[in-house]
């Protein structure tokens, strides 16, 4: 009998741990070629011009992948890498080596899908069976107790339906050994500098010092639920914004497919029977359902996650102002909990989930842009960027998401002293302000010329003010929101 020759085309699922098409050729006692492409059009540019991935986001790619190939090296096989367009490498790679088989997690978003499209096209009639599998989220497709079509559009009807009648699959089994890969050109791994971007260190303010691959996500679990047992408090400090431990940082690792959903979950039932069960045990699991919602709502929805107009279809005047959209990008727009967050993002790759919805509202909400733009600014720098994630809350934030509630906005002062009531988090990522304590560092623009003086700081010299009134901001965009939201309630 002969063996069958089966590649495995790794994409946003880095891991060796709960990977079904990995499994099912182990079982097939197949020939296995793991092989990824760098795939050009990921390192072009956004439509507004911003590098798609910029170097946060293409390093810990890259640690990704080499701590994959170590570990399929680890097993007795390695990782096949080349450059170029996977619709065009794959095709040739299973001429030269006589492939029967390829297997790949499916994705559902334009891009990606357009691409196993084209490959499927390349493949017709070459007789090679191109197998998907569906893996990036806890709840598999096929458990859902709706079809896709039918998915709730709100995330309170999806998430009880789900929990009420679903079940979460178990993780696959890892492989104990895979077949060697002799004569076979691995292929070099690019460097930042081979994909024309710079390296960086990362800035000792930021929260964590993210590093890719399986074995840097599975450590980071280990230490948040095991070794600082932080799991237990997690619903308490999931809105903080400064230090390590406040969240799981978990994400970078899920966007990659790092770590696994279902792996997470059992970790979670594991300390449920081992440390404590409660409400942060809860949460972390229905937080991941968040993400299983913006997956498939963009299964059901294809393209319109990514329309100006949103899921909803709300046709609003958005401003493309360029000068007061660089205030927002650069920190200074006079608002010290806006500044705070997106000079975090600017200088680590990373921003909790408090100050992105804060960035984002006032992006929309107070200074009436284009919310795209600030959508792709943040598949630009954001380390954890994941595509259903990121346009699905800036859909949500935006106001054109599916939750159709109207105009909402976050009152952006009042967030700052309740998340942040020291200032601390505000000290650190804006040194101008470190003199002012904590009461008053929230409204600086309020500083009497005496306060400044004692201080140290002048309002409008060291640090902006505010480049919008925010109440009339609000009242103006919310006036221009609702032409278009009245007419359709
Ligand atoms: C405008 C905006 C853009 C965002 N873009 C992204 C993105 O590109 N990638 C991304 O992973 N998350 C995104 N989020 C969601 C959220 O901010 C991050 O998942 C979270 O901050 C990551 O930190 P953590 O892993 O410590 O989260 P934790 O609080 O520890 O949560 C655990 C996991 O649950 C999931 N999760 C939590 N909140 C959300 C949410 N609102 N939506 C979807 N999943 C969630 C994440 O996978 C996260 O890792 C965005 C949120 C907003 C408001």
């Amino acid at each position: 009998m002969t063996i069958k020759k089966i590649l495995i085309w790794y994409r946003n699922d880095l891991r060796i741990h709960d990977h079904e098409p990995m499994f099912q050729a182990v079982q097939e006692k197949a020939q296995i070629i793991p092989f990824y492409c760098f795939d050009q059009r990921q390192f072009q540019q956004t439509s507004f011009g911003f590098p798609k991935t910029d170097n946060f986001r293409a390093k810990f790619l890259l640690q990704s992948i080499d701590d994959l190939n170590n570990s399929l090296k680890k097993l007795g096989s390695n990782l096949v890498s080349r450059r170029g367009y996977p619709e065009k490498i794959i095709p040739q790679l299973v001429e030269e080596l006589a492939i029967n088989a390829v297997y790949y997690h499916q994705e559902v978003t334009s891009e990606e899908v357009r691409i196993e499209n084209a490959l499927e096209n390349a493949l017709t009639n070459t007789g090679v069976q191109l197998k998907s599998f569906w893996g990036s989220t806890l709840y598999h497709v096929k458990n859902l107790p709706f079809p896709l079509a039918a998915i709730p559009e709100l995330f309170t009807d999806f998430r009880k339906q789900v929990a009420k009648k679903s079940t979460i699959n178990s993780t696959f089994s890892l492989p104990q050994k895979l077949p060697s890969l002799e004569n076979l050109e691995s292929g070099e791994i690019p460097t930042l500098t081979d994909l024309g971007l710079k390296d960086y260190t990362f800035d000792s303010r930021a929260v964590l010092n993210f590093k890719g691959g399986e074995t840097e996500g599975i450590n980071r679990l280990k230490q948040y639920f095991w070794l600082k047992n932080c799991l237990k408090d997690y619903k308490k400090t999931r809105n903080g914004m400064l230090g390590e431990d406040y969240s799981s940082k978990f994400s970078p690792w899920l966007a990659l497919g790092c770590l696994s959903p279902r792996y997470i979950y059992e970790e979670v039932k594991k300390y449920e029977v081992e440390r404590v069960k409660n409400d942060s045990t809860y949460w972390l699991i229905f937080e991941l359902l968040w993400r299983d919602y913006f997956r498939f709502i963009c299964a059901k929805h294809r393209n319109k996650i990514f329309y100006l107009s949103g899921l909803q279809g709300l046709t609003i005047p958005w401003q493309e102002d360029w000068d007061i959209f660089t205030l927002w990008q650069q920190g200074k727009t006079g608002y010290p909990l806006v500044d705070a967050n997106m000079r975090e993002l600017s200088m680590t790759g990373f921003m909790s989930n408090r100050g992105r919805q804060n960035v984002a509202s006032f992006l929309t909400k107070n200074l009436g842009i284009n919310w795209l733009m600030g959508a792709e600014w943040f598949e630009s720098l954001l380390i954890d960027y994941d595509v259903c994630s990121n346009y699905g809350n800036w859909n949500y934030t935006a106001g054109v998401g599916n939750d159709a509630r109207g105009f909402r906005y976050f009152n952006i002062p009042k967030q700052s002293k309740n998340y942040d009531p020291k200032g601390d988090y505000l000290r650190h990522w804006l040194p101008e302000l470190k003199t002012i304590p904590g009461d008053k560092i929230h409204e600086p623009w309020k500083l009497s010329q005496a306060e400044q003086k004692q201080y140290g700081v002048k309002i409008g010299v060291d640090y902006p003010r505010p480049i919008v009134d925010f109440f009339k901001s609000v009242k103006e965009n919310e006036k221009i929101y609702n032409i278009d939201y009245n007419d359709r309630i």
